[in-house]
């Protein structure tokens, strides 16, 4: 495991985080065995940065931590977690908040507290609920380290807010396909260049990277004779930036943790040649004509009062363009199902507002449908 260090602070941190929203499951539910032995694989492996929030798994992500941290874990590590701007109702909420927290994960302090997903309009309400004035107060009692806040808002917003608090580190989606979305590299570059370290979130796009590449892609990475798989390609990329110092990966199998650690063990700074860069840039732009929805399947809109499946309906829509694969319609169908289907919308909106990336989720349901619903084939048993 390689580290890096936080710029203003000099502590050091494994290029790897642990992001704790996409554990494996059994039965609807995180599957505690496997998850704890996973994440301890991980930290027994050198990873030390593990990165929650309250929201993440319906709540139950805090509380399980809180279990899997147990036996020594939790002081190998540096605890992150958020505050959910909406989730707090009214100013004294705040604190009620994070004392949940501390109960749940059992622990006396955070390391790393973030005020999560800003935009425009969550910035604006935590400002009228003195939020900078309660991160004083938890820096000063001791009950958090280093306070931050991770990003989903337009590049404006990042600025007004870096500029509003002397921040130790921000949060930001980074990966190729984005280099020019929300904070972007614009961000990254405005923060670094105030030694405000940044936290790359979503390097693999919500695993849109991870799975296998449509095939223009596979010949664009095999035209550079490197044997780096996709993944390889997407980490390493991230990790070329000095200005990150670790990168939140929510790795659900044993795979993907085997595979992310051996990458991490080895990822540099700076060293991606002229021709690897156009290479990444050809693969970027490949993406970006096949890809529909820009959802990362965060699942922050669930659930739906109509029990549509929103990330499922845009992840087959999106993997019916990647592969150009009719055997798409036949797992939407069976996956998702006449309950969760896209034309289930009836746009009543209370998605649209919870969505980080502004996706216009009933409009670009309709296209789904379109798609997807209106074949013929649909109602055949
Ligand atoms: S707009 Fe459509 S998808 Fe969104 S919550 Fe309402 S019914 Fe569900
Ligand atoms: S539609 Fe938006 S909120 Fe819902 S899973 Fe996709 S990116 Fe997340």
């Amino acid at each position: 495991m390689k580290f890096r260090k936080i710029k203003k602070t000099g502590e050091e941190v494994s290029i790897l985080g642990f992001g704790c929203m996409r554990f494996p499951q059994k039965d609807g539910q995180i599957d505690e065995v496997k998850s704890t032995k996973q994440l301890r694989y991980a930290i027994d492996n050198g990873l030390n940065y593990v990165d929650t929030a309250k929201i993440y798994h319906g709540g139950k992500s805090e509380p399980f931590l809180g279990r899997a941290l147990k036996d020594g874990y939790r002081e190998k590590i540096k605890l992150a977690t958020k505050i959910s701007p909406w989730l707090v109702k009214e100013k004294e909420g705040m604190q009620k908040h994070f004392d949940e927290q501390l109960k749940d994960l059992q622990t006396d302090y955070v390391d790393y507290y973030l005020v999560h997903a800003l935009n425009r309009s969550s910035w604006d309400k935590m400002k009228s609920f003195d939020i900078l004035e309660f991160l004083d107060k938890l820096l000063t009692e001791g009950k958090i380290k280093y306070a931050g806040f991770s990003f989903h808002g337009n590049i404006e917003v990042f600025k007004e807010i870096i500029d509003s608090y002397d921040w130790t580190f921000c949060q930001i989606q980074f990966n190729f396909l984005d280099e020019k979305y929300q904070a972007g590299l614009e961000g990254y570059h405005y923060a670094i260049e105030r030694d405000i370290s940044v936290i790359a979130m979503e390097p693999l796009r919500g695993g849109k990277l991870a799975v296998e590449p449509p095939k223009k892609v596979k010949e664009l990475y095999k035209n550079t004779g490197s044997e780096w798989t996709s993944v390889e390609w997407a980490l390493r990329w991230v990790w070329n930036f000095p200005g990150i110092v670790t990168l939140l990966s929510g790795m659900t199998e044993d795979e993907h943790i085997e595979e992310n650690l051996r990458i991490a063990s080895s990822a540099e700074i700076d060293v991606f040649s002229e021709e690897q860069l156009n290479t990444v840039k050809k693969v970027a732009d490949t993406y970006k004509d096949l890809l529909q929805v820009g959802c990362t399947g965060c699942m922050y809109c669930l659930p739906c009062p109509y029990d549509v499946s929103i990330p499922g309906c845009f992840e087959h829509f999106n993997s019916k363009f990647l592969y150009d694969d009719d055997k798409y319609y036949k797992s939407y169908k069976s996956f998702i199902g006449d309950r969760g289907k896209a034309s289930n919308c009836v746009e009543c909106g209370v998605c649209v507002p919870k969505c980080p990336h502004g996706i216009n989720i009933p409009e670009e349901l309709k296209r789904v449908a379109a798609e997807f619903d209106v074949r013929p084939d649909w109602d055949q048993k």
